[in-house]
C-alpha cells in the first residue's frame, strides 16, 4: 500500500490550496479528483478577486474578463431599481482553466496530482483515520484533507457532517450561452474583450438572488432560490430560471446563441462553525464545511482560505480545537460566518420585500424631487431595514 503524509481528496480551490500548503510545508502529497481533469466537474466560470487569489498561488492567474462594472438590479414586481459600482480587483475566469492553473501550482511545489480517481471511504482506528480507499486502491496517510465541496460524502461517511435539509438549502442552476466577444461588448456596453459586466439581481416573487457573469466569448446566468421557496410555490428550479430570463430581458438578448451548459447545485444556507471542521487527523475546508455565501455565492476565496489553514493542520498535526480557532480567526472565513445572519433574514421573503419596497419607494420620491419623502421612507424604516440593507449592499460590492 502507498503511503503518504497528508492525502488530499478533491481539487477544487479547497483541494489544491491544501495539497499545495502541505507541500510547502515539506510533506509528502497526494491530491486525488474524481473528474478526468481538476476542474472538468466545474466547467463554467466564476468571479473571483484576482489579487486574494494571487497572494496564495502567485501570478499567472487565468482570467477572462476585468470586471469594470456591477449591476445590482433590485426587483419588487416587474420593474428594477438599478445600482452600479466600479469594483477593484474582481475578474471572471473558467473554472476548467483556473482550477488546472490552480493544480498544476501545488504540484509544482511537489505535490502529486491524480485524475480519475475517487475517494470512497476513510478506515479508522481509535479515532484516527489510517487509510483512504479508493476506487483505484488503498493508500495510507497521517492525516487527510477532505475538499470534496458541496456534496462531501466521505465526510458524511465519516460521520463528521450531517446531509443538509431542504429547508435550509438554496438550489442553483445555472446557463452558459456561446456569445461572440463583440456581442457581448454591444450587448453588455463593455468596451473590449477585456472588460466584463457582473450583474446581479435580488427578486421578491418568488424569492430569487439571479447573477450575470460575461467570459471572454460566452455569459453565465444562473439563479438560487431557497429550497422552501420553491416547494411551498411548487416551483421547479429550471422553469424559475426561465421567468427570471424573461422578466429580466435576458432571454431576448440570448435567443439564437446556443447553451453551452446547464448546471444545478444545492448550496447550503449554514455550515461552520456550527458543525466541527474534522475529527482526528482529517480536515475539512470549503464548501464541504458549508463555506459559501447563498446570496452573493462567493465560495472561492473562503474555499482557499480553508484550504491552507487544513493544509497547514495536516501538515503539523494540529489538533481540532487549534484548527477551529484558526479558521474562526481568518479574516475570510469569519466574513462569510458574520453574514449568516443577514443571509438569514434576507432568505426570508417578507424581509427580501421589505427591503426593495424601501428602496424602490426611496429612489421614486428622489426621482420625483420630494426630499421630504425620502427623508419619511427612509426614517420610518430606518430600525427595521435600513442597517441590514446597507450591509447587504455593502458585500454586493
Ligand atoms: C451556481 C453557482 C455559481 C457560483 N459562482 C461563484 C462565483 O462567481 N465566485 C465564487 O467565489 N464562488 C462561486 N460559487 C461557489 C464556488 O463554486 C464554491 O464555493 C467553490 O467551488 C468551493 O470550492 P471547493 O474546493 O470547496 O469545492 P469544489 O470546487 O466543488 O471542488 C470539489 C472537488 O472535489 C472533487 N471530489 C468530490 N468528491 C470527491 C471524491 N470522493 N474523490 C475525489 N474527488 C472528489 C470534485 O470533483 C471537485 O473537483 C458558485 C456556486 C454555484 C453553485
Amino acid at each position: 500500500m502507498l503511503n503518504y503524509d497528508v492525502v488530499v481528496v478533491g481539487c477544487g480551490p479547497a483541494g489544491s490550496a491544501a495539497a499545495l500548503r502541505a507541500a510547502k510545508a515539506g510533506k509528502k502529497v497526494l491530491a486525488i479528483e474524481r473528474g478526468p481533469e481538476p476542474g472538468s466537474k466545474n466547467v463554467s466560470g466564476a468571479m473571483i478577486r484576482k489579487d486574494y487569489v494571487s497572494s496564495v498561488f502567485g501570478d499567472g492567474l487565468p482570467f477572462e474578463r476585468e470586471v469594470q462594472r456591477i449591476k445590482l438590479s433590485l426587483y419588487n414586481g416587474d420593474s428594477p431599481v438599478d445600482i452600479e459600482f466600479s469594483p477593484e480587483n474582481l475578474v471572471t475566469t473558467g473554472r476548467l482553466k483556473f482550477d488546472k492553473w490552480l493544480s498544476s501550482v501545488a504540484e509544482n511545489a511537489g505535490a502529486m496530482v491524480i485524475s480519475k480517481t475517487t475517494g470512497l471511504e476513510l478506515k479508522w482506528e481509535n479515532g484516527t483515520a489510517k487509510s483512504l480507499v479508493t476506487d483505484r486502491g488503498e493508500v495510507t496517510a497521517d492525516a487527510f484533507v477532505l475538499a470534496e465541496g458541496v456534496n462531501s460524502l466521505l465526510s458524511m461517511k465519516s460521520g463528521i457532517k450531517k446531509d443538509f435539509t431542504p429547508d435550509t438549502a438554496v438550489q442553483a442552476v445555472k446557463e452558459v450561452y456561446a456569445v461572440k466577444k463583440e456581442d457581448i461588448n454591444s450587448m453588455f456596453n463593455l468596451p473590449d474583450e477585456s472588460k466584463g459586466l457582473a450583474w446581479r439581481f435580488v427578486m421578491t416573487d418568488p424569492l430569487i438572488a439571479g447573477f450575470l457573469y460575461t467570459y471572454k466569448d460566452s455569459v453565465a446566468v444562473g439563479i438560487g432560490s431557497p429550497i422552501k421557496e420553491l416547494v411551498s410555490r411548487k416551483m421547479r428550479p429550471e422553469k424559475v430560471l426561465d421567468d427570471f430570463l424573461d422578466k429580466t430581458g435576458l432571454a431576448k438578448k440570448f435567443e439564437g446563441y446556443s447553451l453551452r451548459e446547464y448546471s444545478a447545485k444545492v448550496i447550503p444556507e449554514g455550515g461552520f462553525p456550527s458543525m466541527n471542521p474534522g475529527k482526528g487527523n482529517v480536515y475539512l475546508c470549503g464548501d464541504a464545511l458549508g463555506l459559501v455565501d447563498p446570496l452573493t455565492f462567493d465560495g472561492i476565496s473562503p474555499a482557499i482560505a480553508s484550504g491552507t489553514l487544513a493544509g497547514d493542520a495536516a501538515a503539523s498535526g494540529l489538533s481540532q480545537d487549534i484548527y477551529y480557532y484558526n479558521l474562526v480567526k481568518d479574516p475570510e472565513i469569519s466574513k462569510i460566518v458574520k453574514e449568516r445572519p443577514l443571509e438569514g433574514r434576507m432568505l426570508g421573503t417578507d424581509a427580501a420585500s421589505g427591503y426593495i419596497n424601501m428602496l424602490s419607494s426611496a429612489l421614486n420620491s428622489w426621482a420625483s424631487g420630494d426630499l421630504l419623502g425620502i427623508g419619511k421612507i427612509i426614517s420610518s424604516n430606518f430600525r427595521n431595514v435600513m442597517p441590514d440593507l446597507i450591509e447587504f449592499m455593502t458585500k454586493m460590492r
